[in-house]
């Protein structure tokens, strides 16, 4: 598959990214869009005409993983996870980062750290809040579900608008879109299995 940065680095689903100025550079971003939900078979299908043409949309060829019968290459791992997205990667890195340490000057959020108890930022970064909140719950009903991806989504599809385009990244992609399909597949444990490989 294409590494996180590559044109269609998302691993969940089609999104292809766009890559924007960002700093002193450029970096690929992922605005919120409507994208297709990758899906094992279709990952299979694709790796097969990839390893002859090459790449499709992400993937590159053929991985040794797919011989294996017992093994669902997409819903068997989590390429949305709760320690790299949401804690190292949105709150440490969009947020705290930001908002804690001084502000350089190209930086967009230059003047919004001045903003820092705004009350538009904090309703906003409150919609983070109780969307991952209730994914990591233990006995979350359907109507908690549906609440984190309404919360979860606002907070995506604003999230532009207040810090700029160019820092939707794919982490804030994976936090707001896919994370809840993976606690539905795997429950709000399964968060707690990547910090195991950082012991
Ligand atoms: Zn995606």
């Amino acid at each position: 598959m294409t590494q996180h940065h590559g044109h269609f680095g998302c691993l969940t689903c089609e999104h292809p990214g766009k890559v924007m100025s960002q700093g002193k550079g450029h970096a690929r971003v992922y605005p919120p869009t409507d994208f297709l939900l990758r899906t094992t078979q279709y990952l299979i299908k694709k790796a097969r005409i990839a390893s002859t043409v090459g790449p499709i949309k992400g993937t590159k060829g053929v991985s040794t993983l797919l011989g294996l019968d017992w093994f669902y290459i997409i819903d068997g791992l989590i390429f949305a996870d709760y320690m790299h997205g949401v804690l190292l990667g949105v709150t440490k890195k969009n947020f705290c980062s930001s908002y804690f340490q001084p502000p350089i000057q190209s930086s967009p959020f230059h003047s919004i750290s001045h903003q820092l108890y705004g009350q538009k930022y904090f309703d906003h970064f409150v919609l983070f809040v109780e969307g991952i909140y209730l994914l990591l719950g233990d006995c979350n009903s359907e109507k908690q579900m549906e609440r984190a991806e309404l919360v979860l989504c606002e907070f995506y599809n604003s999230f532009g608008k207040l810090y700029g385009e160019n820092i939707c990244t794919l982490n804030l992609h994976n936090a707001c879109s896919h994370l809840l399909q993976y606690v539905k597949l795997l429950g709000p444990g399964g968060h707690g299995r990547v910090f195991l490989s950082k012991i």
